[in-house]
């Protein structure tokens, strides 16, 4: 925790004092370009990658960039935040992006590694999708090569599961709404 605490201060001193106009600038509203869907691996930083500011991303992040299929009467966090970003910030773009050796994926072609985290277990099931198809499409394929297709198919799944969102299916019917599957891949063995 020390080195987080000593970025707050390094925060404080060097990015924010010398920028308070900017931060001030985002006191009262946001109106973010895009709302980006992805993984919680900390390796992966969406501010980082795009190279945007703050103000610039609505960000939605869980374990294996999920979005589970709109239940009615079911409400979740991804069901509000996808809404929100849509109907409360007019996004009109929404970027899901998976990544190599995603701990998630891996997890989904390897179900034992999850046999003490039941609830780890339980919500990938909405990747289970992605599992069939790279057994049925895939099955020529092993090892990093597999697990690499699994995180492209997944993205494909979970951009279908957005579709069933009404806020979404309404955007896209309307032409106000684009969608962008996208695998950061930094994280590849040489
Ligand atoms: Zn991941």
């Amino acid at each position: 925790m020390e080195k987080l605490i000593r970025g707050i201060h390094k925060f404080q001193s060097d990015v924010f004092a010398p920028n308070e106009l900017f931060f001030r600038g985002l006191a009262d509203s946001q109106a973010p370009q895009a709302l980006f869907i992805t993984c919680s691996d900390s390796r992966l930083v969406p501010d980082l990658i795009c190279q945007t500011q703050p103000g610039e991303l609505f960000v939605l992040r869980n374990a294996g960039n999920i979005v589970p299929p709109a239940m009615p009467g079911a409400p979740s966090g991804e069901a509000a935040t996808i809404e929100y970003a849509i109907r409360g910030l007019g996004i009109k773009h929404i970027v899901l992006c998976g990544h190599t050796r995603c701990g998630a994926m891996k997890a989904v072609a390897e179900p034992q590694c999850t046999a003490a985290m039941p609830r780890v277990r339980q919500w990938l099931e909405h990747a289970q999708a992605s599992a069939e198809i790279v057994c049925s499409c895939y099955s020529h394929l092993t090892g990093e090569a597999q697990w690499k297709v699994l995180v492209q198919e997944n993205v494909l799944v979970q951009l279908e599961h957005l579709r069933t969102h009404p806020a979404v299916a309404t955007a896209l019917a309307r032409g106000e709404l684009k969608m962008h599957g996208w695998v950061y891949k930094p994280l590849f063995p040489r």
